[in-house]
């Protein structure tokens, strides 16, 4: 079977998307034959025109690093998900040799997660704390993975990023106060395909109260595919669905919301190059 294609949205192209988190080391590639290229290539042709791929341990990030080496529309992340228990933990020389990388253009993902984490957490703790290190020390932004961990979250940032720090608060579910918050330390917030889930309405409520200079968009693929794509394997050309849906909640048209959130990726990651 191979990808069936999607029509390539006129309104972007003069303002392409980013699709600012995705795991191209762990997509499904059967629609494409295995072939990560060609799922790249659909990308493209709906007017995205860079993707990040994120690291989550040290075990894959050798793939992610050869992916974003291949592709010159790729960037990559380097980090230890703070879900990944069994990971090796990563020293802070470590992540800031990788963060040397010339297209590593962030350290992540890296956070707390007090929802699906359980027991004693200081394990997390400890290795948020190196991750947010390394970004002072390498002067790369952060990106974070926050879930029911609100106040430790910010606490952390704003304690040891020392107002040193900026970074993202990925796939952002948490509440309206947590973004305000997150934005007056400097952050962005970005809105993955959940915003068009039917049971999303409090997380619409807080796109619409957002500015749209401080918005990005993801997939978080192969994860949340949006609807009407809600149980297949997400891909990063499904950016297009979730900037959609934030420019029907703001009232905006997609070019606005595409050009908007471009420039605020390439703002906030400054080694990216467009
Ligand atoms: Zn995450
Ligand atoms: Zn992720």
């Amino acid at each position: 079977m191979l990808a069936d294609t999607l029509p390539p949205d006129s309104r972007l192209v003069e303002f392409p998307l980013v699709d600012s988190h995705c795991h191209l080391d762990k997509l499904d590639l059967a629609p494409y034959d295995g072939d990560l290229s060609a799922a790249l290539q659909a990308a493209f042709a709906r007017h995205i025109s860079h993707v990040v791929c994120i690291g989550i341990d040290l075990e894959n990030i050798t793939t992610v690093l050869n992916i974003a080496q291949q592709f010159p529309a790729v960037f990559a992340s380097v980090g230890v998900h703070p879900l990944y228990r069994e990971s090796r933990e990563p020293t802070l020389g470590e992540l800031v040799e990788l963060g040397a990388h010339p297209k590593v253009i962030a350290i992540g993902e890296t956070g707390l997660d007090y929802f699906y984490g359980d027991g004693d957490l200081q394990w997390q703790r400890d290795r948020f704390l190196i991750h947010i290190d390394a970004a002072r020390q390498t002067g790369l932004p952060l990106i974070i993975h926050s879930r029911g961990a609100k106040e430790d979250t910010l606490a952390f940032l704003r304690e040891r990023g020392a107002g040193e720090v900026r970074g993202v608060m990925h796939c952002f579910t948490e509440d309206l106060d947590m973004a305000k918050r997150a934005i007056d330390l400097g952050f962005l917030i970005s809105i993955s395909g959940i915003v068009t889930f039917r049971n999303a309405d409090e997380l619409r409520a807080v796109v619409k109260a957002l500015p749209l200079d401080r918005l990005l968009v993801e997939t978080d693929a192969p994860w949340l595919a949006p609807i009407p794509y809600r149980g297949k394997s997400n891909e990063p050309r499904y950016v297009v669905e979730v900037a959609q849906k934030v420019a029907e909640i703001k009232g905006e048209t997609l070019e606005a919301v595409a050009r908007q959130t471009t420039d605020n990726f390439f703002n906030l990651f400054s080694r990216a190059t467009r």
